[in-house]
């Protein structure tokens, strides 16, 4: 499924938590429906938001959901690649070229 699909927004740091912008050059991070609930429950009613925090993009070590931050590539939301895969325990898999596959 694409990251589109999954309500995927390109997010940066505020001082009321994060917010959406608009491109990938200025994002911190992508926020998306979890891809393995939103299988399992066919939608994303009752799916848990995702957070993926870019490495390289100063995002503070002690910002959660951590430690792990993924190297990109693309050059917007709809291609982006995250390096190395994402597991969240309820779903271990690649975000490649804005789609998500399971591991
Ligand atoms: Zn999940």
């Amino acid at each position: 499924m694409t990251i589109q699909e999954l309500e995927a927004r390109l997010v940066r740091l505020s001082p009321v938590g994060y917010m959406e912008v608009s491109t990938l050059a200025e994002a911190q991070g992508v926020e998306m429906l979890c891809p393995g609930c939103f299988a399992k429950n066919g939608g994303p009613r009752g799916t848990h938001i995702i957070i993926a925090w870019f490495r390289g993009r100063a995002v503070p070590d002690d910002v959660r959901p951590g430690p792990g931050r993924w190297a990109i590539s693309g050059s917007t939301r709809d291609d982006l690649t995250l390096n190395p895969s994402v597991d969240v325990g309820c779903w271990h898999g690649f975000i490649r070229d804005g789609k998500a596959t399971g591991a």
